[in-house]
C-alpha cells in the first residue's frame, strides 16, 4: 500500500469526494481523547471529524460545506489546518454559540 503523503499546503481544488472518503475512513479509527467541537457538547468524536454526527446536523448546510472547502485531508493527524480552515471554525462557533443555549437546546428568536 502507498503511503500516504500530506501536502502542507492547502490544496482547494481537492475534491470533497476524496475528502469525505478520508474522513470516513480516518473516523473507524475511533475518537481518541477528541471531543466533538459543537460547543458544550463534549462528546467523543473522531479527530478527523469536526464534530458528532448529532451536532453536524444542527450546522446549517452553508456553515457545513465551508467546513469541507477548507478541510484538508490529514490535518487531524499533522496538526495543521489552513488559517481558512480555522477562520470558519470560528465562524461556526460564533454561529452555534448565537443560536443554541449552553445546555444545547436551540435558543428562542428573539
Ligand atoms: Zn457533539
Amino acid at each position: 500500500m502507498p503511503k500516504i503523503v500530506y501536502k502542507a499546503k492547502p490544496s482547494p481544488e481537492e475534491p470533497v469526494k476524496k475528502k469525505v472518503a478520508h474522513v470516513l475512513r480516518e473516523a473507524k479509527k475511533g475518537a481518541g481523547d477528541h471531543t466533538c467541537h459543537f460547543p458544550g457538547c463534549g462528546k467523543p468524536c473522531p479527530p478527523a471529524m469536526w464534530g458528532c454526527k448529532s451536532c453536524w446536523f444542527k450546522l446549517p448546510k452553508p456553515l457545513r460545506a465551508k467546513i469541507w472547502n477548507t478541510y484538508r485531508r490529514g490535518q487531524e493527524i499533522t496538526k495543521t489546518p489552513s488559517r481558512e480552515y480555522v477562520e470558519v471554525a470560528r465562524e461556526v462557533r460564533n454561529w452555534v454559540l448565537e443560536n443554541y443555549n449552553e445546555d444545547g437546546t436551540k435558543r428562542c428568536p428573539q
